[in-house]
């Protein structure tokens, strides 16, 4: 049984939620429980305060402090009602059969998992199910139209007796909602099930390298596969020979040396800390102490301390940066 967390890369590699079993998600999943358990929390649960405390201990400081630049989840409106995040249902445990109904019965269920939040909405002609999920960034997923939400929301609905779902993914460092579009689950239901039902069977077979690799699958530096790539795949094309194909290898390629030199490096650096050095001909390789450099506290402190209108003045708004990335075609639709 697979978690929904995994369907998305489950969907391309069968290998990817063997691995993330195995392995984990890391630090990224530590600081992602801590702050669910800290923005559920807020609405005076105990026991979520008491896993939020449990979690944030494990946290360095760097990551504690950057956890709590992190926004909580804000109220929204939809349609013409307000929508509270102190009335959602929190952290709720969900599973959805092959059938698409909702279990709360782990061996029935073809996916299980923890969701975020959710409401049922009662309107004039309709019941719409609207779940909601917290990510680090906007950058976390492409949309929120994906089988995770997906997973959940037709188990919710169905829990429910909702007829349509609408998915959300609240940004956390941007500390805004993204919503995706409504289903109507008397015509969609079948479509979305399909997606679903099919990641979550694809479980065996050998593992699939692309672009998921390096976005979507967290144990990426446990896979044989994505670890094979080595210097000899970088080779670059003579000028005007780069063709769609050899760009996208080469591409995939670069991401996964670039990732394991990377972590080579940073072997390397907790070595010589612990050894006092890397010596080789007359040099040494070894942490250079500097003079601290001065930081100011991050925007959100800023805004709570002065207020909104003060801050606004000495917080420049950056301009408009590009990053690449793989996403979501979509004209290939
Ligand atoms: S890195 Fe790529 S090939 Fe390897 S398990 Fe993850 S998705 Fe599959």
């Amino acid at each position: 049984m697979i978690r929904p967390s995994l369907l998305d890369i489950s969907f391309h590699c069968p290998l990817a939620h063997r691995l993330a079993d195995q392995h984990g998600a890391g630090r990224a999943a530590l600081m992602g429980q801590a702050f669910h358990a800290l923005s559920a929390a807020t609405g005076g649960d105990k026991e979520q305060k008491e896993i939020a405390d449990a979690l944030f201990i494990r946290l360095s400081d760097k990551e504690a402090e950057e956890l709590m630049e992190w926004h909580t989840p804000e109220d929204f409106s939809m349609f013409q009602y307000r929508m509270r995040y102190k009335d959602a249902e929190k952290e709720l445990p969900i599973g959805l059969t092959e059938q698409g109904r909702y279990t709360e019965n782990k061996s029935k269920a073809m996916t299980y998992g923890t969701l975020d939040m959710a409401w049922a909405l009662q309107m004039e002609d309709r019941r719409v199910a609207i779940v909601g999920d917290i990510k680090k960034s906007k950058w976390t997923i492409d949309t929120p139209d994906c089988l995770q939400l997906w997973a959940y929301g037709l188990a919710y609905a169905d829990m429910t007796k909702c007829t349509s779902l609408i998915c959300g993914v609240w940004a956390a460092k941007e500390g805004h909602w993204i919503w995706g579009k409504e289903w109507d689950l008397i015509w969609d239901v079948d479509r979305l099930l399909t997606r679903v039902t099919r990641a979550a069977s694809n479980t065996q077979g050998r593992p699939c390298l692309g672009p998921h690799c390096s976005n979507k699958c967290y144990a990426r530096l446990h896979c044989p596969e994505y670890c094979m790539a080595d210097n000899s795949k970088l080779a670059i094309p003579e000028p005007g020979r780069l063709t769609e194909d050899t760009a996208k290898n080469l591409l995939v390629a670069a991401q996964s040396v670039k990732e394991q030199a990377e972590m080579a490096i940073d072997f390397c650096k907790e070595f010589t800390r612990r050894n006092g050095g890397l010596k080789h001909e007359g040099k040494v390789y070894k942490p250079i102490r500097g003079k601290g450099r001065d930081s100011v506290m991050g925007v959100k402190k800023v805004r709570e301390i002065l207020g909104d209108e003060l801050a606004a003045r000495i917080i420049n708004k950056g301009g408009q940066g590009v990053q690449y990335r793989w996403v979501n075609d979509t004209e290939d639709k």
